[in-house]
């Protein structure tokens, strides 16, 4: 059998790190069993999808790596829908209900103060199909709900009714059908809603494996009943917990928050961000990968756990540190290419740099400071101008071949009598004019003897 697993996000919004959970769970999950991977645009609700929102996903999975076997949106297969729904309607399983939102929820209050079932009471289904043809020859239009398989004969008689299926996440789930009101598939105006074209993509491009987060898990329980309903073979599923901030706050596509373009304008390495969004909340500790082959290899759904998956924002930019500290050159090569960080020094210059930036494009700087002028962040005390100079005079003829900054600073130390901080903290100021930075021993060489004494204060 064929692994086929879908990530199917709603063009509404910015996609974020959380949404890039299921999405790489998804693919890292068809990946590793040989199977295929679909990208599905669940953009039914016309006002809210923007084509805006759809390139943007298209761009986020792109940048992380994931290029699906398949593609295609929900507002292409309308047919489909119509042809699926005409058969639930044909066995009653869809039913055609005309009530306003206010009155529902007239009657929903009414059932809370009577302590009766929170669900819709169905009232809908003891329309005659006189009834209906009248209300919809008056104009009326109706919208339409799946009747849940919650009762034995009489469908105002609801009774417990278990769903079961084992979560590949969080083991023997059960969603009791009798405690949910029968979803509404079809709205009032035509458009679809999530829970049956979901069920009817699923089936049609032969999904197995469903891999989303938590907050599914109930519509789970109906989507299971409609898979049935349909005569279809119910996938496995995997419900993940949720990315939350420490304080427990759900991340909104709407705010933007933590936005998977926002962090890759930002020049966080797709990697870690994928490293972060799928080791979360797991028992794997949360490291940087270098790429999605070797997070495929630790990614097992096993180890998500069941509670929630807490995270620090920061900790983006201490995944990607790590990350940035290891890269090789080879693999870094052509984007330092792009950043004009090219010839023979370049190599040497990442690997002097690569342990004291946090983002690969900082090398920029650095590149600049060894090859054109220092930086201006800091300058010299009087005091510490006299002693560079003084320090100048030891600078080593030849820099070929030596320990260069070892034989200079062993020389300065002789003929001045500094040592430690003292010493080496002016001469990184007059050569790279910042406090902090990669090892002297290895910029010193790569500034080159030219360009350091052009840098005699
Ligand atoms: N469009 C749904 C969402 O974004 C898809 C959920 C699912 O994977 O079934 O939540």
């Amino acid at each position: 059998m064929t692994i086929i697993t879908r990530f199917a996000p709603s063009p509404t919004g910015y996609i974020h790190i959380g949404n890039a959970r299921p999405a790489l769970a998804n693919w890292l999950y068809a990946k590793k069993h040989n199977g295929k991977f679909i990208f599905r645009l669940d953009d039914t609700d016309v006002e809210r999808s923007k084509q805006i929102y759809t390139d943007a996903i298209h761009r986020d999975l792109a940048w992380f790596g994931i290029k699906p076997d398949v593609y295609f949106k929900q507002s292409d297969r309308l047919a489909f829908y119509e042809a699926a729904a005409e058969k639930l309607k044909q066995s009653g399983v869809l039913y055609p209900c005309f009530e306003s939102a206010e009155e529902l929820e007239k009657r929903r209050g009414l059932r809370i103060a009577r302590k009766q079932l929170r669900a819709y009471g169905r009232e809908a289904l003891k329309l005659t199909k006189d009834e209906i043809a009248d209300l919809m020859a008056k104009g009326n239009k109706p919208h339409w709900r799946f009747l849940l398989p919650n009762f034995k004969s009489d469908p105002f008689k609801p009774e417990r009714t278990e769903i079961q299926w084992d979560d590949l996440v969080r083991g023997r789930e059960t969603v009791d059908l009798c405690s949910l009101s029968d979803p509404v598939v079809l709205r009032e105006d035509g458009t679809w809603l999530y829970n049956i074209t979901s069920v009817i993509d699923d089936i049609d491009s032969g999904v197995t494996h469903v891999i989303r987060g938590e907050d599914h898990v109930t519509n789970t329980g109906a989507q299971i009943a409609m898979f049935m309903a349909l005569g279809a073979k119910v996938p496995v599923f995997a419900h993940m917990n949720l990315l939350t901030t420490l304080t427990g706050e759900g991340l909104s596509k709407r705010t933007g928050a933590l936005s998977i373009g926002s962090l890759a304008d930002d020049g966080y390495e797709a990697a870690a961000v994928a490293s972060l969004a799928i080791l979360t909340g797991t028992s794997d500790a949360v490291e940087a990968q270098l790429d999605l082959e070797s997070l495929g290899k630790i990614f097992d759904l096993s180890h998500v756990s069941k509670s929630a998956a807490k995270f620090d924002p920061a900790e983006v930019l201490i995944l990607n540190k790590q990350l940035v500290h290891k890269m090789d050159y080879a693999y870094v090569k052509p984007r330092l290419d792009a950043m004009g960080i090219v010839g023979d020094k370049a190599e040497a210059f990442w690997m002097a740099v690569r342990g004291n930036i946090e983002k690969v494009k900082e090398a920029t700087d650095w590149w600049q400071i060894v090859t054109v002028a220092k930086a201006d962040d800091e300058t010299l005390s009087d005091e510490d101008t006299h002693f560079v100079r003084a320090a100048f005079e030891q600078l080593p003829v030849d820099f070929h071949d030596i320990p260069v900054w070892k034989v200079w600073t062993d020389a300065v130390k002789k003929a001045t009598g500094r040592t430690g901080r003292n010493l080496f903290m002016p001469l990184r100021i007059a050569l790279t004019g910042r406090s902090h930075g990669p090892e002297l021993a290895n910029l010193l060489p790569l500034i080159g003897r030219e360009e350091t004494l052009a840098r005699r204060p």
